[in-house]
């Protein structure tokens, strides 16, 4: 078969946390909120929708030569993950297909979370005024969304009724995480090929991480995790970070440890962090874990390299 079903490439289109940010001194690490862009395949994944997605949306309008059929994961629905939504210029266009997966919050379905994000008091154009074709999978965590070869459409099953896992065929796993305010967060597990990456932003880990969620990224070739906060702002006695679900540096490095992980990026960085204090806190991820590198706009890493 073609190079392309080999494909298993993440781009990094935002990765900042909270809000965007623009000024010199970020512009190595860039300033979008969270997005990240996952091949697998044929299929084009996308993970959150922070204000990353505009670029990404706009280049795919750009390279299309024919439909386009996207899938969008939201780790959770805070507006620094969804903001980018309103500009994806492909959500404008009839021969867009799209399906959207995320946490229900505990009062409402994510389509009506959606709905509401929408209404005319907020923007002026409506989830159901976008031309493009939409399915909204409300997710609970536990879930297993599989991709059949030849099928547009994923088929999502409850974890309880996954057998073995079907070799080559594209698998997401789905776990929600209550660690962090108010209605937690999804984590999700992208299986490609006998490779695998973890995308777990925004949570707030405890004290060498919850075994649960070790369990989750366990052997995974990538984990993409929160490391939004240096250990002094985290434990300030003057003005602490503890409690707003976000981890640490450190915290990011006991997880990628304990689950042997093969590589680390840092993830959703404090928008009043400037380069060099992202650069500071990619070393001390590294003294410690040498294969961790913080994450920047445009970084590529490919999943099929050994
Ligand atoms: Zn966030
Ligand atoms: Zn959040």
């Amino acid at each position: 078969m073609s190079v392309r079903k080999e494909r298993f490439q993440v781009r990094f289109w935002g990765v900042r946390g909270s809000y965007p940010t623009s000024s010199l001194k970020t512009l190595k690490f860039g300033g979008h909120t969270s997005c990240v862009e996952v091949e697998a395949g044929t299929r084009r994944l996308i993970f959150d929708a922070g204000t990353g997605i505009i670029p990404l949306g706009k280049k795919l309008l750009k390279s299309r030569r024919s439909d386009l059929n996207l899938y969008i994961f939201l780790s959770h629905t805070h507006h620094d993950h969804l903001i980018g939504l309103y500009f994806f210029e492909p959500l404008q266009k009839s021969n867009t297909r799209l399906f959207v997966f995320g946490p229900n919050s505990s009062r409402n379905s994510l389509k009506s979370t959606l709905r509401t994000a929408m209404d005319s008091q907020f923007f002026p154009i409506g989830l159901q005024e976008l031309d493009a074709r939409k399915e909204i999978f409300s997710l609970m965590g536990g879930e297993v969304v599989r991709f059949k070869a030849g099928s547009l459409r994923p088929k999502v099953d409850k974890k309880s009724s996954l057998e073995a896992l079907v070799k080559d065929e594209l698998t997401i796993l789905s776990y929600k995480s209550h660690a962090h305010p108010k209605n937690g967060v999804m984590l999700y597990k992208v299986i490609y090929r006998d490779r695998s990456v973890v995308y777990a932003t925004d949570i707030e880990e405890k004290k060498g991480g919850y075994p649960e969620v070790i369990e989750f990224v366990r052997g995974a070739d990538l984990l993409i995790h929160d490391a939004q906060y240096l250990n002094s702002e985290y434990f300030s006695r003057t003005d602490p970070r503890k409690g707003w679900g976000h981890s640490t540096v450190m915290s990011a490095v006991a997880v990628a440890k304990k689950a042997a992980v093969k590589r680390l990026v840092l993830f959703h960085h404090e928008p009043i962090h400037n380069d060099s204090t992202v650069r500071k806190m990619e070393k001390q991820a590294q003294r410690l874990f040498p294969n961790a590198v913080a994450a920047s706009e445009g970084m590529e890493v490919d999943l099929m390299q050994p």
